[in-house]
């Protein structure tokens, strides 16, 4: 995406807060004619949608197919091992500072009457829930639907007429449970069933498995490689056609948020929820990096930093960690002096999977979501949204506001409104340059580490031999 569009992108941000205060404050607008002027945001969000499944599936397939031919494999697993405990850990700290933060969650909700979100699953059945999703028995039906148990009381007249057609198993368990108001048992009884959404977990592990098979099926499998990897290509392409309409589908979604906003409240919660994500960005960024490199490395960190920091400051400026790669290149190469053979696979790959910034502001933003929502999340939803979060960074490209688009998935997920990223457009653009810092960053780090891990095999290796990776420019 061009500087222009990102240009225009932000103006068409503010043009979106201008015109919804303006047909807010004069506009005097029926709900029926809210929810028209809503069209072009609603189009824009149908478009988002509809390019979820090519994205999962052939980022997915393609990321990791690509990962087997890349490079030796110590020096690529060293690094794979590094993304993984880097983002697990980002998104571990924005789930922790978003739950201590609360800022999606009204002051005087604190105290909330939580009678009505009563869980209709226990926490168990929730974490079972997720490694059945991990597993599905369709993968076309996974594309659409998601496994779901729920506690259902048995009442002892109906239990016998209770239509459970629309369930697809029939009861597995009953369970008693006491109620102490009546002092006797209730029986409940757990269903199973098929709710709307993408199942995710189900498609990722799926890509995941399929991706890594092919990478090492040779000659056989290249033409699937092949194929994923087009597919991949024109996925790509028809997002950045979505991100061309972006502009105009923003301001009406803005807009028609403003105008549908019942408590100016929210803006003091977009405040503390930027300030949660740039929080959690600077903590990482400053304190958990540096402190990995330091203890590997044992070299300054900070000096390793500002060596990186034309590659940095380029991030800031245009949002995307691959079209800064070939600054990155440079910066890691001539300034911090890391070997070659290492900088050619840790970076390229860095860029497409290793986003420690987006992954953690995916966390953070789901839970906001759910907060605004008023819905408590589970242990099984938080989880689900720590491994849906890190995937999602994972299949994010390194373009401006990627992470906006895969942000749906971690929604769809845990069965929030998809529509419910629109809360958050708004103050992305500012977020997007601070996380895609952090994603470059992330994998500037990486390089020194694996480099450091890696000092035998380089030695041995021999220095006529060439990585054999394809080269990105
Ligand atoms: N803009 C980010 C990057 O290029 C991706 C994202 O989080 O939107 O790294």
């Amino acid at each position: 995406m061009s500087l222009l569009l990102i240009c225009v992108t932000f103006f068409m941000c503010l043009l979106g807060v201008g015109v919804g205060m303006l047909v807010r404050e004069y506009g005097k607008l029926s709900n029926l004619d809210k929810f028209y002027f809503s069209f072009p945001g609603e189009l824009l969000m149908r478009m988002l949608k509809l390019i979820i499944l090519p994205l999962i599936i052939s980022s997915m397939i393609t990321g990791v197919a690509a990962l087997d031919a890349s490079v030796s494999g110590k020096i690529g697993l060293r690094a794979v091992i590094y993304y993984f405990c880097t983002t697990v850990l980002a998104v571990i700290l924005g789930i922790v500072l978003v739950v201590t933060i609360k800022p999606g969650v009204p002051q005087s909700a604190n105290e909330i009457d939580r009678v009505g979100s009563t869980p209709e699953v226990s926490t168990v059945d929730a974490l079972l829930d997720l490694i059945r999703n991990m597993f599905p028995e369709n993968l076309v039906q996974a594309c659409f639907q998601q496994y779901k148990t729920k506690r259902e009381k048995v009442e002892a007249t109906t239990v016998m007429d209770k239509n459970i057609s629309t369930f697809t198993e029939e009861p597995v368990t009953t369970a008693a449970t006491a109620e102490a108001s009546e002092n006797k048992t209730q029986e409940y009884r757990i269903v199973g069933m098929y709710s709307d959404g993408i199942n995710v977990l189900g498609l990722i592990v799926f890509c995941l498995v399929f991706g890594m098979v092919i990478g090492k099926m040779g000659e056989k499998g290249q033409v699937l490689v092949d194929f994923f990897n087009a597919l991949n290509e024109a996925t790509m392409r028809i997002v950045q056609i979505i991100m061309w309409y972006m502009p105009i589908g923003i301001v009406f979604l803005i807009a028609g948020k403003i105008i549908e906003v019942e408590d100016w409240e929210m803006f003091r919660k977009l405040g503390l929820y930027m300030a949660t994500v740039l929080s959690g960005l600077a903590i990482h960024s400053t304190i958990i990096l540096p402190l990995i490199y330091l203890i590997i490395v044992r070299k300054n960190p900070f000096r390793f930093a500002m060596g990186m920091a034309q590659a940095l400051l380029t991030a800031l400026m245009i949002s995307s960690s691959s079209a800064t790669l070939p600054v990155t290149f440079r910066c890691a190469e001539q300034k911090n002096l890391i070997d070659k053979r290492i900088t050619r696979f840790v970076l390229p790959v860095g860029a497409t999977i290793n986003m420690d910034g987006t992954a953690l502001y995916e966390a953070v933003a789901a839970v906001f979501i759910a907060q605004l929502n008023d819905l408590e999340l589970d242990i099984g939803q938080i989880v689900t949204i720590s491994v849906t979060a890190t995937a999602a960074s994972i299949g994010a490209a390194g373009v401006p506001q990627a992470g906006l688009v895969t942000m749906v998935i971690v929604l769809s997920a845990v069965g929030l409104p998809a529509e419910d990223v629109t809360l958050i457009i708004a103050v992305d653009w500012l977020l997007d340059r601070f996380r895609t810092m952090v994603n470059v960053l992330g994998d500037a780090f990486g390089t020194g580490i694996v480099e450091k891990l890696s000092k035998k095999e380089l030695e041995q290796m021999d220095v006529t031999t060439e990585v054999n990776i394809v080269n990105p420019f």
